[in-house]
This record gives structure tokens, C-alpha cells and sequence, in this order.
């Protein structure tokens, strides 16, 4: 799991970071809310931390911007006592939880699992539906009405991040990131491979499912209508 940390006092921060890496998430830092909000729409978090006193643009203007561009990405907010007003706020702009500093850890992680619990409500029963096609999350299966193809685990995961976020274009370098991570030597091309393997599996049990090009920007998954 990937989580942001939009946070402008660097002590906290790095805290933050190392007590979330410790737990075994992978932690990136942004230190002012231009640069959060820059990240955040990478798309590519599952739980993003945000401050409210940030630089530049304040962490309610950027969760309104998150939402704005459709992202569901829980948010939990941090604010310091006397911003108890902001919190409120921060809840109507689609803020998820918030924590007010100074916090503990064991409260901070208890917060950050049921957040990722929130986004696995998604995956009802350890399935993903999409448009004619059901995901078996444990066998990485893809079946549409009887026909049934087994993906690998990579496939998987590419199809998932592409439903996950329906309605937008995923840049490749995102989908890259999130499946291989930042430390990767792996060719810039393998997400082309992968696609296009995805593909050749959704036509053989003959979905409706479309992964389409947008040229310059990445992919983006949409149903076939009638007439396409
Ligand atoms: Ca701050």
C-alpha cells in the first residue's frame, strides 16, 4: 500500500514516514500543497495523509481539488487543536477521518487500516465487477457468463487499477509505479505488453470491455455500446 504524506513540518513528516514504513506501507513526502496536490492526482495512493496549514495552498483547497477531479482516495486530514473549525470543513469537502496533532501512533495506523478497509469495500467478496466481466481477486480469474481466463497476477493488477479509476486515463508512468514501485529498472515499455495481453484475453472470452489509447497520456478503460 502507498500512501502520501502531505505535511510542511519536516520532523512530523519524517516520523510519519518512518513509523508508516516500518508497518510495511510505502511512504512519499510532499512539504507544501501545490506539490501534495500534484502528487495526490498521480493516482497512484491509496491513502493520502494531508495537513491543513500547508504553503502555498491549504490542505482544504486540495482535497477539494482531489475531489473535484473525481479521485476517491480516502483522506485523512490532520489538524492542530485550534483548527477545530477546518475540521468540520474538511469532513464537507469529502475528507474521510481526521486526526488532531499531537496524535499517537497506534492511533494514526488504527486510522490509516480502516481507511484502506474503506477502499477494499470496493472488491465485494473478493470480486471486481466491471461492465460483462467478473475478477477473481484470489485465483486471477476473469470470466464473462461462462467463459473463463486465468490472468497473471501483473494482468491482474493493471486491470484493477484501469477499473478502479473508470472514467479517467491512467498515464502509464502511474501504472508503472504502481505495479513495479519507483525503484525499478523495468522497460518503460512493459506496461505495452502487458496491455496488449490484457486485451488479447478480454476479445478471447469476447467482452465489452475496451482498453483504449488517449495517445500522449496513457489508457483508459471503457465499455463497447452498441454501434462503436
Ligand atoms: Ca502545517
Amino acid at each position: 500500500m502507498r500512501i502520501l504524506i502531505v505535511e510542511d513540518e519536516h520532523d512530523l513528516s519524517m516520523i510519519l514516514s518512518e513509523t508508516l514504513e516500518l508497518e510495511g506501507y510505502y511512504a512519499d513526502a510532499a512539504y507544501d500543497g501545490v506539490s501534495g496536490l500534484d502528487n495526490a492526482l498521480s493516482g497512484i495512493y491509496d491513502v493520502i495523509i494531508l495537513d491543513i496549514m500547508l504553503p502555498g495552498m491549504d490542505g482544504i483547497q486540495v482535497l477539494s481539488e482531489i475531489r473535484r477531479n473525481k479521485m476517491t482516495t480516502p483522506v485523512l486530514m490532520l489538524t492542530a487543536k485550534s483548527e477545530i473549525d477546518d475540521k468540520i470543513n474538511g469532513l464537507d469537502k469529502g475528507a474521510d477521518d481526521y486526526l488532531t496533532k499531537p496524535f499517537n501512533t497506534k492511533e494514526l495506523l488504527a486510522r490509516i487500516r480502516a481507511l484502506s478497509r474503506r477502499r477494499d469495500k470496493i472488491m465485494i467478496d473478493d470480486c471486481l465487477r466491471f461492465s460483462d466481466v467478473v475478477l477473481y481477486k484470489e485465483t486471477c480469474e476473469m470470466c464473462r457468463n461462462e467463459q473463463k481466463i486465468k490472468l497473471t497476477k501483473k494482468e491482474f493488477d493493471i486491470l484493477e487499477i484501469l477499473i478502479l479509476n473508470q472514467g479517467k486515463t491512467v498515464s502509464k508512468e502511474s501504472l508503472t509505479v504502481k505495479i513495479w514501485g519507483y525503484e525499478t529498472d523495468v522497460e518503460y515499455n512493459s506496461i505495452e505488453v502487458y496491455i496488449s495481453f490484457l486485451r488479447k484475453k478480454l476479445s478471447a472470452i469476447e467482452s465489452k470491455i475496451q482498453i483504449k489509447t488517449v495517445w500522449g497520456k496513457g489508457y483508459t478503460i471503457k465499455e463497447q455500446k452498441n454501434g462503436d
